[in-house]
């Protein structure tokens, strides 16, 4: 071969190269959006959400909370009032599919059985699942209070709980034809607790891995993948994160001890906690997940795309992308992004609607 043959091919082979560069820094696998289910009358206007908004914005992944807001079969005695049905569900998968979104659904496991002063319906109807039975839900909340009753969790080791909360995951699993389940897990505050028969005496961090897999490997069996909320793994004291967006219950540990197909989302929503490399490191795939401040939320994003840049090809693909997550109902959030309502102050402080315009920009500009 010609020097001058050889020179060329070698010019293609950079141009080639070089071009896709822009492309691989330009994109986000996960452009995540996580909010409540619609209430049934609210299905039309949250398909037009997904199809006005979140399509052309690029978003690619939809989480939503359905809990118990669906009509199950197998367990109608679980039914929240105002409840989906399965056409409503199978209406906006349809939107979704068409529109290249995923769809995850969410119920919270293990922690998040009550909120403020109301019961949620897991224990309601099966109290005897309850962790802390003798934690009264008062008629008027309080944080901090004595109990430190923030949410109610159910007993992981309660020899009854999961043939019920898998039947629950696989009738949605099956109804939204999900390949990813959301299980929740946040801000579990009561586990392994002194009074409870089964947990007294157990290492925190082993009985929250224990249930991260058995969910884990429920799911795996049909293929499906496990997508949870990062804060127990991550030691609230030592990085000064604190009790909310990390751990100060010894679960912590957790991190080496659960299966490292599970899918993190790890939020933060005071500050750009760099806590994504972290969880990388230890083999996990982590989205970002923001959800009141647009400033935050763009570093967060920023973020993502440096370390996929500045990683090793082994690290680079865990850095998969970024959620924005609504926490208010979703027909709520719907009257204020499209400015039906004033704007409502939100009691925590930040905006959510401005955050998760922000965040649909920034999803626009990158690369699908
Ligand atoms: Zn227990």
């Amino acid at each position: 071969m010609k020097l001058r043959t050889v020179f060329w091919i070698a010019a293609v082979v950079l141009v080639i190269g070089a071009s896709s560069i822009p492309a691989a820094e330009g994109s986000l696998p996960i452009r995540g959006f996580a909010i409540g289910a619609p209430s049934p009358e609210r299905v039309n206007d949250f398909i037009d959400f997904i199809e006005d908004e979140l399509v052309p914005n690029n978003v690619n992944t939809l989480v939503l909370r359905v809990d118990f807001k669906y009509r199950y079969k197998s367990h109608p005695e679980l039914r929240d009032e105002d409840a989906l049905s399965k056409a409503d569900v199978r209406k906006i998968v349809k939107a979704c599919r068409k529109g290249g979104i995923r769809v995850i659904p969410q119920i919270n496991l293990l922690g998040h059985q009550s909120w403020q002063s109301e019961l949620g319906k897991l224990l309601e109807v099966y109290p005897d699942f309850d962790e802390t039975p003798w934690i009264e839900i008062p008629e008027t909340y309080q944080w901090p209070n004595a109990d430190g009753l923030y949410c109610k969790s159910y007993c992981p080791l309660h020899p009854d709980v999961h043939a019920v909360v898998f039947a629950l995951v696989d009738e949605l699993v099956k109804v939204f034809d999900a390949d990813a389940f959301h299980a929740g897990m946040d801000e579990v505050f009561h586990i392994g607790m002194d009074r409870c028969p089964r947990c007294r005496g157990r290492d925190r961090a082993e009985l929250f891995a224990g249930e991260v897999t058995r969910i884990r490997n429920h799911l795996a069996r049909s293929g499906v993948e496990l997508w949870i909320w990062g804060d127990r793994l991550l030691d609230g004291t030592t990085t000064g994160i604190g009790e909310w967006e990390a751990s100060m219950n010894s679960t912590h540990r957790a991190i080496d001890l659960v299966p490292k197909d599970v899918v993190i989302n790890d939020w933060h929503y005071e500050r750009a906690d760099p806590t994504a490399p972290y969880f990388a490191a230890k083999g996990f795939t982590v989205v970002t997940c923001p959800w009141k401040l647009g400033e935050v939320a763009v570093t967060q994003i920023e973020d993502m795309m440096r370390f996929r840049r500045s990683s090793t090809p082994e690290m680079r693909e865990r850095f998969a992308g970024a959620m924005q997550t609504i926490w208010s109902p979703a027909g709520d959030f719907l009257d204020q992004y499209f400015g039906r309502v004033p704007p409502v102050e939100n009691e925590y402080g930040g905006d959510p609607v401005e955050c998760a315009r922000t965040v649909l920009e920034e999803f626009e500009k990158l690369d699908e």
